[in-house]
C-alpha cells in the first residue's frame, strides 16, 4: 500500500495541458524527488495531491484511501512550500501548534478566554504545548519559541514551517521548493535536516525541486518531469548513468552530457565524424551518442580528434570546451587536475562501457562493444 499513489492524473488550463496522464507512487518511508524545468507541471501536481487543485482525470490515494474528492484538511498530508506561510501575529510555538489546535480542540474550545474553561480544554492545550515544543526542539528552535516570524532569519522561518509540518505525524509530506529562499550554504545544511526529518517521521515524502543536485543528493528515487509528463522514475544513480530517454540524459548532469550525432554502417558499426568507434548497434537511422564530460580523456592513440577552444578551472577539476574536429558538434571534457590540459587539436578516448545511444525519437537503444574495441 503506497503512502502516496498518483494514478493517470490529467490537468488542463484552457489550451495548456499541464499534466498528461501522470502516475507516480511514493512508498511509506520513501523520499521521492520530482525534478523538472520551470513550467513542466510540478507545482500543479503537488497542488492536486494536496487537494488545492482538482484534476480533470485520474485519482490520488493517501495511505490506501482514495482522497480524490476530499478537501485538503481531510487528507492526511502536511505541506511545506517555498513561502513559509507563517502567521505573523503568532509566536513560533503557536505557529507550530496550529495543526494540533485545529485537530485536538473543538470549535468552542478554541474560543479565546471562554474556551480555556471548557471540559478537557486544559489537558488538550497542555499536550499541544508539549508536542509543539518537542517538534521545535528537534529542529533546534527550542530557544526561539516566544519569537514572532519577523524576528527570525529565513532559515529559521523555514524550520518553523518544517516543525509545523511534522508536529502531527502525517502519512505524507509534500514539499515544494522549500529551500529556494535560502542562501547556498544554508540550503546544503537544510537539505540534510529535511532528509533527517523524513527518516524520523517514516512518512512518504514527495519533494519538488528544479535543482537536480538537490534531487540527486536527497532522494531515494528521482522522478524526471518534462512538459507535463514523467519520463523516468529511478534511483539517483540510475537516472544519471542509465537514462532511458534523451531528454532525461540532457536534463540531468552539469555540465550537460555531450550529444554527438553518429552514423551506422551497414554492419552496425558506429561512425563518429567518419571514424569507426569499435561500438555497434542493431538500431538504424539518425542516432545520438551521449558521453558524460567526465568519461572523456585526451589520448594520442584515441579514435576521435577534437579541438580545444576554451578552458575553465574549477579547482577540483578542469572543463575543456571545444568541438569535434571537422564538425560543429560541441564537446566538453571534465578532467581531474592531474591530467594535462589539451590545447588546439588533440585526440581523445572515452569510457565505452558508459556511453549511451538514443534513436531519432530520443529512446535509448542498445549499444555493444565490438570485438577488439579501441575507444
Ligand atoms: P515552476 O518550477 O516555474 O514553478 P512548475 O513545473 O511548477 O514550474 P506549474 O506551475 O505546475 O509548473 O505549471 C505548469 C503549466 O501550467 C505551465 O505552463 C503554467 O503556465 C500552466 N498553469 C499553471 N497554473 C495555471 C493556471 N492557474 N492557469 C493557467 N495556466 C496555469
Amino acid at each position: 500500500m503506497a503512502g502516496i499513489a498518483i494514478r493517470e492524473v490529467t490537468k488542463r488550463f484552457g489550451a495548456v495541458t499541464a499534466l498528461r496522464s501522470v502516475s507516480l507512487s511514493v512508498e511509506p518511508g520513501e523520499f521521492v524527488a520530482l525534478v523538472g524545468p520551470s513550467g513542466c507541471g510540478k507545482t500543479t501536481l503537488m497542488r492536486i495531491v494536496a487537494g488545492i487543485e482538482r484534476p480533470d482525470g485520474g485519482s490520488i490515494a493517501i495511505a490506501g484511501r482514495d482522497v480524490t474528492g476530499l478537501r485538503p484538511a481531510e487528507r492526511d498530508v502536511a505541506m511545506v512550500f517555498q513561502s513559509y506561510a507563517l502567521y505573523p501575529h503568532l509566536t513560533v510555538a503557536q505557529n507550530i501548534a496550529v495543526p494540533l489546535v485545529m485537530r485536538r480542540l473543538s470549535a468552542l474550545q478554541r474560543l479565546p478566554l471562554v474556551g480555556r474553561w471548557l471540559p478537557g480544554s486544559r489537558a488538550a492545550r497542555r499536550s499541544i504545548r508539549e508536542d509543539a515544543a518537542k517538534a521545535a526542539e528537534s529542529l533546534g528552535l527550542g530557544g526561539l519559541l516566544e519569537r514572532r516570524p519577523a524576528q527570525l532569519s529565513g532559515g529559521q522561518r523555514q524550520r518553523v514551517a518544517l516543525a509545523r509540518a511534522i508536529v502531527r505525524s502525517p502519512k505524507a509530506f509534500l514539499m515544494d521548493e522549500p529551500l529556494s529562499n535560502l542562501d547556498a550554504a544554508l540550503r546544503v545544511q537544510t537539505r540534510r535536516e529535511i532528509v533527517e526529518i523524513h527518516r524520523r517521521a517514516g512518512a512518504a515524502t514527495l519533494y519538488v525541486t528544479h535543482d537536480q543536485a538537490e534531487a540527486l543528493t536527497m532522494a531515494d528515487r528521482v522522478a524526471v518531469m518534462l512538459a507535463g509528463e514523467i519520463l523516468q522514475v529511478d534511483s539517483p544513480g540510475r537516472i544519471y548513468a542509465d537514462p532511458q530517454d534523451l531528454r532525461v540524459a540532457t536534463f540531468i548532469g552539469s555540465p550537460r552530457i555531450n550529444t554527438l550525432p553518429v552514423e551506422v554502417r551497414g554492419d552496425g558499426a558506429l561512425l563518429l565524424a567518419g571514424a569507426a568507434l569499435g561500438l555497434g548497434t542493431p538500431a538504424r537511422g539518425s542516432l545520438t551518442l551521449c558521453l558524460r564530460p567526465e568519461d572523456l580523456r585526451p589520448d594520442p592513440a584515441g579514435p576521435v580528434e577534437a579541438l580545444a577552444e576554451h578552458v575553465e578551472f574549477l579547482g577540483d577539476s578542469v572543463l575543456v570546451h571545444g568541438r569535434l574536429a571537422g564538425t560543429a558538434a560541441p564537446l566538453t571534457l571534465r578532467l581531474p587536475p592531474s591530467v594535462a590540459v589539451p590545447q588546439g587539436r588533440f585526440r581523445l578516448r572515452f569510457a565505452a562501457e558508459r556511453a549511451l545511444l538514443f534513436d531519432g525519437e530520443g529512446r535509448r537503444v542498445p549499444l555493444r562493444l565490438a570485438a577488439h574495441a579501441d575507444v
